[in-house]
């Protein structure tokens, strides 16, 4: 038995202590209102906590903090070297508060412990790790300017950065954001979802104890109206990146346009097109990815395979397929180690994907597997791993962003008309295609509007790749070198020699 299968999760989620705090200029502290909201666990609808509600009063004192150290550049000037060590130590205690986080994360949002365990922290972590070890491998540039003078094109860090993140994979989005961040020298306010803040809370504390400069990370829970347009339409946040739905995104473009035209990224939805050629090498294997590519993390996944594109030809037989691999999908309590489902994040999420299962239905599609909600007797949000054949492109189920285990399952007849399905969507995040012709996933990949193409293959990459959208999934990119491009910009010195 490995190690997560070994442990009684429900005993240690018994003992778990919560941090219920906002993070501010490196103490806990309540909301300056002295309110708090209550935190619920989606695995039994119980309230798990309560956590400070802040406000823009809170995001006041945290951007100043965060100002104060920027311009103190107690941070920023230390040597590249010890930024590195430090981000490598915040690194390790992540590590050493694993089973923590991974409770924390699993309680708060309902997903599998089995995952927040084996994939949630333990990505975080190398993300830490790999802009920890950038930081001192970075150069500036000298520019081609001849002999008579000298041209030097520096990065710069860009001072106070708003990050604002969703509730699918909480502590992930967060350091995906926070840590290039970091790593290029800026100070940060983080808000995370209301639905998942404790990470986040716990993030600040790791970090100052790893040796991060009080002030330099700063967290504040609390709502989306109050507390994360209050970081939107602050004067003093010089970059706000986001990851959430394209509605809040667009919000932010106008804090922005209404404020101090602080920078944007944006990282939204999706309706990822997931397309099975005739000719792919494996259609069971593309039929469990089909699968697990829509029921992973309860379907709460920004690029979750969503629409299944088949053609016609194999579109019965590979439909049998998906089936057979959709029935190893089964909600399940997330603190049992065996339950590779978890609950809906809250009651609103669960009421929402159930009701775009009743517009699926009343569109005229035909459900295959699922379609109900699921272990109503624990309180908690569940939803049966559901699927619907005979899906257009008309259909609301095809257009919208459902955001929870709901397969949509479109027919083609000839490879331009797939890529054009595939295109028919206000975004453009990912997509995916299964083919063992070389031209054909070539032209796939040349041809889709969105930011990942994988071919053989569903959600695959690491930290290396860049990962954001196209259209109205956003803009600016996480992960890898070029995130760090985002928190940075460039200035210009010209040193005359003549
Ligand atoms: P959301 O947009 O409702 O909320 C995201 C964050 O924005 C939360 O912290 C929330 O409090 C805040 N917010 C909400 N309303 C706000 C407002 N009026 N002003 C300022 N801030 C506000 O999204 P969600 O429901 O938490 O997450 C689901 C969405 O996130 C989906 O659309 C999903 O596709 C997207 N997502 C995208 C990616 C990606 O990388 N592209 C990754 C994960 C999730």
């Amino acid at each position: 038995m490995d190690a997560i299968a070994a442990t009684n999760w429900q005993d240690r989620a018994a003992r778990l202590q919560f941090r219920t705090q906002a993070f501010i200029d490196g103490a806990y502290v309540p909301a300056a209102s002295g309110k708090s909201f209550d935190n619920i666990s989606p695995r039994d609808g119980k309230v798990l906590t309560q956590v400070a509600e802040c406000d823009a009063e809170d995001v006041n004192r945290a951007v100043s903090a965060a100002r104060r150290t920027f311009e103190s550049g107690v941070w920023r000037d230390q040597h590249p070297r010890a930024r590195k060590a430090v981000l490598l130590k915040l690194a390790r205690l992540m590590e050493e508060h694993a089973d923590e986080l991974a409770l924390l994360e699993t309680l708060d949002m309902g997903k599998p412990i089995r995952d927040s365990r084996s994939i949630d922290i333990p990505l975080s972590i190398r993300c830490v790790q790999y802009y920890a070890e950038a930081i001192d491998k970075l150069y500036d540039q000298v520019g081609p300017s001849g002999p008579d003078a000298m041209s030097l094109i520096l990065r710069e860090p860009l001072g106070v950065i708003g990050v604002v993140v969703p509730w699918n994979f909480p502590l992930m989005m967060a350091v995906w954001k926070v840590a290039p961040a970091l790593a290029t020298g800026n100070s940060v306010v983080l808000k995370p979802a209301e639905q998942s803040p404790l990470t986040a809370i716990r993030l600040g504390e790791l970090a100052v104890e790893a040796g991060v400069p009080p002030g330099v990370l700063n967290v504040v829970p609390g709502f989306g109206e109050t507390a994360g347009q209050a970081i939107g339409r602050h004067m003093d946040v010089d970059m706000l990146a986001f990851t959430g739905s394209t509605e809040v995104g667009k919000y932010f473009m106008r804090y922005s346009g209404e404020s101090n035209l602080k920078r944007v990224s944006l990282e939204c939805g999706g309706k990822t097109p997931h397309i099975i050629m005739p000719d792919a090498a494996d259609l069971d294997k593309a039929a469990a990815n089909a699968a697990g590519g829509i029921f992973f993390n309860q379907g709460e996944v920004c690029n979750a395979g969503s629409r299944l594109l088949v053609h016609e030809s194999i579109k019965d037989e590979f439909l049998e397929k998906v089936i057979h691999h959709s029935r190893r999908w089964t909600p399940g309590d997330p603190l049992d180690p065996t339950t590779n489902m978890g609950a809906m994040v809250d009651a609103r999420q669960h009421e929402r994907v159930l009701s775009y299962i009743g517009k699926g239905k009343a569109e005229g599609a035909s459900l295959r597997l699922g379609g109900s909600a699921a272990r109503a007797d624990t309180g908690g949000y569940y939803i049966e791993p559901t699927l619907f054949d005979g899906v257009d492109s008309s259909m609301t189920i095809a257009r919208e962003e459902i955001f929870g285990p709901v397969l949509s399952t479109l027919t083609f007849k000839t490879t331009e008309e797939a890529f054009k399905i595939a295109n028919d969507t206000i975004y453009g995040l990912a997509s995916a295609i299964w083919t063992r012709d070389i031209s054909t996933a070539m032209k796939a990949a040349r041809t889709i509007k969105a930011g990942s193409v994988w071919i053989n293959c569903f959600d695959a990459g690491d930290i290396t790749t860049p990962f954001g959208g196209f259209k109205q999934s956003g803009f600016g990119r996480d992960k890898s070198l070029h995130a760090l491009e985002k928190y940075t910009d460039l200035k210009s010195v010209w040193i005359d020699l003549s």
